[in-house]
């Protein structure tokens, strides 16, 4: 199909690249669904499509209404972009510590950005909890909802697992991925299973996130904390539940760091921190199953959402990540 429909038309059948150092290096086909592809440059246009269209469908969201989110991040940058395209007024409500680029996009997209002070998902003033209270008093306004509603998983189970089942032939042995909401490895896990209950599906984690801990030992807990943003979690969401996981794999930011530059100096690959998560932790899996075995993942977001952080050798030497990343602080 050389034509598609608009922005909405444009996301998702998404290119799956080899990536050829990291193939050569482990003997292994080592994949990656390219994401930062999408017209709103990350994996989020999908979730945000679908739970738009589903609300659609159900009537819950009428001509001229507005999608009230709470996110960090891609969500509302994919849900920016819908909403000027079907015509919603859309509101993000966004921690402050987020950097200024993500806000500035936000806003040049058409989304009213209300920056909240962070607090823990517990407390009755966490951003998302904010976001759920605003829908409810505004008519005509939908609550997005990314954690708990399921539309974000269905997503992934109509359209990134069938595209990966394809694309490779209906053939591989791992499918890798961090989770944020959980919704990309959920709905990918729960339709590959289904197509051939032998292939494995490994949650990558960053430190700071609960969920290495609970794959391996059935209990949240969380140590240490990590520079990549949209992903890792503390609880298991609504979308996240009953997920058919058989291992996990935990990253380290040195080790996240050099490989958002190794992908960037020799595969030519501008991605996000998310990314060199699943990467690093796809390298361990495909050394875990040997060489001749396919392993697939994700790159989740471009690179220039980061410029500030992750791609400015003064903010990673004050991390302490220059060396990682092979660049003078
Ligand atoms: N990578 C990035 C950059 C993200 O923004 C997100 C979503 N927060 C993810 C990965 C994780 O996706 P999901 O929410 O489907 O678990």
């Amino acid at each position: 199909m050389a034509i598609r429909d608009g922005f909405s038309g444009s996301v998702g059948n998404t290119p799956l690249l080899r990536l050829v150092g990291l193939s050569a290096e482990t003997g292994c086909d080592i994949l990656a669904k390219a994401e930062f592809l999408n017209p709103g440059g990350s994996v989020k246009d999908r979730a945000a499509r679908h739970i738009l269209d589903d609300a659609e469908r159900q009537g819950r969201l009428l001509p001229c209404g507005t999608v009230v989110e709470g996110t960090a991040g891609n969500t509302g940058i994919g849900l920016a972009h819908l909403c000027a395209e079907r015509g919603y007024r859309c509101i993000i409500v966004i921690p402050d510590n987020q950097s200024a680029e993500k806000l500035d996009l936000l806003q040049t997209l058409g989304a009213e950005v209300r920056p909240v002070p962070p607090k823990p998902y517990k407390d009755p003033d966490n951003y998302q909890k904010i976001a759920g209270r605003l829908a409810e008093q505004l008519p005509g306004a939908i609550w997005a909802n990314q954690f708990d509603n399921t539309a974000n998983r269905q997503a992934h189970f109509d359209t990134t697992g069938p595209e990966i089942w394809a694309d490779t032939g209906e053939r591989l042995d791992a499918f890798v991925c961090a989770t944020g909401t959980g919704g990309t490895l959920a709905g990918v896990a729960r339709y590959l299973k289904g197509q051939d209950p032998r292939v494995r599906i490994v949650l990558a984690d960053p430190m700071g996130s609960a969920l290495y801990h609970w794959v391996k030992h059935g209990e949240l807990l969380a140590e240490g904390s990590s520079i990549t943003e949209g992903i890792g979690t503390t609880r298991i969401t609504a979308n996240l539940e009953g997920t058919p996981i058989d291992d996990a794999v935990q990253v380290d930011d040195p080790a996240c760091v050099a490989m958002v530059y190794r992908l960037l100096r020799e595969e030519g690959l501008f991605v996000g921190g998310s990314s060199g998560i699943n990467l690093a932790a796809a390298v361990q899996v495909a050394r875990q199953l040997g060489p001749g075995h396919r392993v697939v993942t994700l790159l989740c977001d471009r690179g220039g959402l980061y410029a500030g952080r992750l791609f400015n050798p003064a903010w990673l030497a004050e991390k302490g990540l220059a060396a990682a990343a092979g660049v003078k602080g």
